[in-house]
């Protein structure tokens, strides 16, 4: 039976009926030609947007719960950097096909993280395509309280969430270029199809960090945007840097640092706090539901440097992911 655009957004898209009802700031919802949606007086709105292109972002046996988790997780991440609380997401989807069963799997992915962050669906879109999914994701901040990249100092402890590596190496096993011991295969996979969006620790820094960004494209090119947007410098100590066991032992036993530093996806805060926050840190990382590392520290001397455990400095060019980049 041929499945009309309509029905098809009904089916499975529409569920936020009910949301509406919860949420009084929400106007009109999916079904007008726009949502509308009243701000709280005296909040900022964040807005933020990421696309996932099927054998891009995701390979192309990628289960359809997991693609719905990630493309909204990818964006909460990018609130939680921003210290905002999540609230509305538009979904825009290509599909190259109308499939039910991907349907019902992609939205199941995605409302039930929706609804573990109070996230309600608004509007989107619906085309004929190559797959190809995008999240646009709105939220609030008091004024002010946002978390810039700019406003990193000199002196500045900085701190990660969680742990580096796991989602690259995840993507390197599915890809055949790594082994997984069968033991640590399940936790590296959902690191890598379902990371955890770092909301309440972006909403418990505000007032403590300076600066954060979400690492989505390996430590050292965020930590780089921080540090050119602040025109500052940094130390990391490798040591230091949070790794589960597996990333450790394929570092370890390659001496090869890419999987923390650059293969990315990991979705983990980095962010830096003044060493007069430093307590006040300590006192709400209790809300972080994660842990939290001090990897270094913010210098005025331009340069990203890698301390290794002696002191030594490794020198590593440093390469995220880079849709435009050019080889050479
Ligand atoms: P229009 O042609 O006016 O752009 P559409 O047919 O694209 O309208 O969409 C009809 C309604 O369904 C709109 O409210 C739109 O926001 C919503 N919608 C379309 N696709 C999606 C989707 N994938 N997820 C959520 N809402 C959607
Ligand atoms: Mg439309």
């Amino acid at each position: 039976m041929p499945f009309s655009e309509f029905n098809l957004i009904e089916k499975y898209f529409a569920r936020p009926q009910r949301a509406r009802e919860v949420d009084p700031d929400i106007i009109v919802g999916i079904g007008d030609d726009a949502a509308l949606i009243t701000i709280p007086v005296g909040m900022e709105l964040v807005v933020s947007i990421d696309t996932l292109v099927a054998g891009v972002h995701f390979l192309l046996d990628t289960a359809p719960t997991d693609i719905g988790h990630k493309v909204l997780a990818v964006n909460l991440s990018d609130l939680a950097a921003m210290g905002a609380t999540p609230r509305w997401a538009t979904l825009a989807l290509s599909l190259p096909e109308i499939d039910e069963a991907w349907l019902s799997a992609f939205s199941q992915g995605f409302f039930a993280l929706a609804e573990r962050f109070g996230v309600h669906l608004i509007g989107g879109d619906t085309t004929r395509g190559p797959l190809s999914v995008t999240v646009q994701m709105h939220g609030l901040v008091a004024p002010g309280q946002a978390l810039r990249r700019a406003a990193a100092q000199a002196g500045d402890r900085i701190y990660v969430t969680g742990e580096l590596g796991d989602a690259g190496l995840a993507l390197r096993a599915l890809q055949g270029k790594a082994s997984l011991a069968p033991d640590d295969a399940p936790y590296l996979l959902i690191r890598l199809n379902r990371p955890e969006p770092r909301i309440s620790a972006g909403l418990a820094l505000s007032g403590i960090a300076h600066a954060a960004i979400d690492i989505s494209d390996g430590l050292a090119a965020d930590l780089g945007h921080i540090l050119a947007a602040s025109r500052l410098g940094a130390t990391v100590h490798l040591d230091r840097l949070p790794l589960s066991k597996p990333v450790a032992a394929t570092v370890t036993q390659s001496a090869d640092w890419s999987l923390p530093l650059s293969a990315g996806d990991d979705y983990e805060l980095c962010f830096m706090v003044p060493q007069e926050n430093e307590i006040r840190l300590a006192a709400v990382l209790e809300q972080f539901g994660c842990k939290c590392t001090c990897i270094g520290v913010i210098e005025a001397t331009p340069g990203l440097r890698w301390a290794l455990a002696g002191g030594k400095l490794l020198s590593y060019e440093t390469k995220g992911y880079d849709h435009f980049g050019c080889a050479g």
